[in-house]
């Protein structure tokens, strides 16, 4: 049986849901919206964070925010205010639920718990099909597969953001709960970048994440001996001082890959297989919220979705240099982390990476750090700069 929607969205995770969610929007009134994830269970999987200079989407679901960064680097300690931002985390469980409960309040959406076999198009109509049955739409927004390969998706840099976190609550006050911690780098480590990243939810609980650039995932037991060794160096914290509540894995791509919009005709990719995912950060979920806004205005003016580019042409640039440097000479790209943060405030390389800063700001932020690595990488990837 084939049944016919004007969307379906397919996958309901930060994209699938966030998009879901601006089709409240009076526009979508008599629209008919299919919402197709493997499970609609809101699961606590995912801790997600961004900055923000206004009041960020989802204000009233975020679990905490900071005023105050730190980062340290060959053992000093940067401690610096944001003035101009706030970081802010929610949790993928209140997002799940919440968006999901409001959700379910409009007629407009059906939602169906299944696998996603199969997206197609027959007859220039897009297919969406699992295992028993087939259902069409106008448009098909998907955040399940990856668009095909070609010859240039082929990573020059095939990084990898690579995490393993552990929640912990402690017997005793440790964590200062103004500050969160940015990247605590290990120096000690020296196949990729690797850092700790620390938000504490209060003085005796935090999520601590061990997380690494590089190419290779290590095994479990090594992300959790360096959160263990660091709880004990920063902390001196001794395993019968914690308990662990949850633990939390990530793999986000940080690839110089092409971005595809379209995975086919009238299926439009989103969120990480949409290519938003910044490469040189791997932060996904701000550039989410601007891909979905972006197709609700193209919905409402165009009555169909465009092909934008997450990135202007040199943010792709700085990125491909900073993923050249990083992955083939990391201790280099100490160098550039150790001077970036030393020569500049949290706010200008937060308005640098969220790509809002004028170019001006963007020479004075180049200018902080060695030039060598950079004049090597603008040679080096000159012809992938092309094709991405
Ligand atoms: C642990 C973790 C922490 C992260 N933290 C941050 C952060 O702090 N800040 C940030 O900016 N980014 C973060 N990211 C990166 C990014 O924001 C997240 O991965 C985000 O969830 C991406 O959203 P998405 O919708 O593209 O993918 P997902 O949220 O993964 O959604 C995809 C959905 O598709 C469904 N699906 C997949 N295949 C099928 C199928 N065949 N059939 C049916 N359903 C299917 C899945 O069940 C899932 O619900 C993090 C990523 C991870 C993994």
């Amino acid at each position: 049986m084939n049944q016919e929607y004007d969307y379906i969205i397919a996958g309901a995770g930060a994209a699938g849901l966030s998009l879901a969610y601006k089709m409240l929007h009076p526009f979508f009134d008599d629209k008919r919206i299919l919402v197709v994830d493997e499970s609609l269970n809101p699961s606590h999987n995912k801790t997600w964070c961004f900055w923000d200079n206004k009041t960020p989407p989802f204000a009233d679901l975020m679990y905490r925010q900071w005023n105050n960064a730190e980062v340290s680097i060959s053992g000093k300690r940067i401690k610096s205010p944001l003035n101009e931002y706030t970081y802010y985390c929610l949790r993928s469980i209140d997002f799940q639920e919440q968006i999901l409960r409001r959700l379910k309040k409009e007629s407009r959406f059906d939602f169906l718990e299944s696998t996603i076999e199969d997206l197609s198009v027959s007859y220039g109509i897009p297919i969406l099909q699992t295992k028993s049955n087939s259902y069409q739409a106008e448009f098909i927004f998907q955040s399940c597969f990856s668009p095909w390969n070609s010859s240039t998706d082929q990573p020059d840099y095939p990084l990898l953001q690579h995490f393993l976190g552990w929640e912990v609550k402690t017997t005793k006050p440790v964590f200062d709960d103004a500050f969160f911690t940015l990247m605590d780098f290990d120096d000690t480590f020296d196949e990729g970048i690797a850092f700790i990243y620390l938000l504490p939810w209060s003085k005796t609980s935090a999520l601590i994440e061990y997380t690494i650039f590089s190419d290779e995932l290590l095994s479990r037991e090594k992300y959790e001996e360096k959160i263990s060794i660091y709880l004990n160096n920063r902390y001196n914290l001794k395993p019968i001082d914690y308990k662990i509540t949850r633990t939390e894995f990530g793999e986000i791509p940080m690839k110089d890959r092409p971005h595809k919009p379209w995975y086919d005709t009238r299926i439009l990719n989103i969120g990480t297989v949409g290519g938003v995912t910044k490469p040189s950060t791997g932060y996904t979920f701000s550039r989410i919220q601007k891909q979905t806004d972006q197709i609700i205005r193209d919905l409402q003016t165009d009555e169909k979705p465009n092909a934008h580019s997450p990135s202007k042409t040199r943010f792709k640039a700085y990125d491909l240099w900073l993923l050249q440097i990083i992955h083939d000479h990391p201790s280099e790209a100490y160098h550039v982390f150790n001077q970036l943060f030393k020569n500049n405030s949290m706010d200008a390389i937060f308005s640098f990476l969220a790509e809002e800063s004028a170019i001006t700001d963007d020479f004075k932020i180049m200018s902080s750090v060695p030039y060598t690595p950079f004049f090597r990488a603008i040679w080096q990837t000159k012809e992938r700069l092309l094709e991405i």
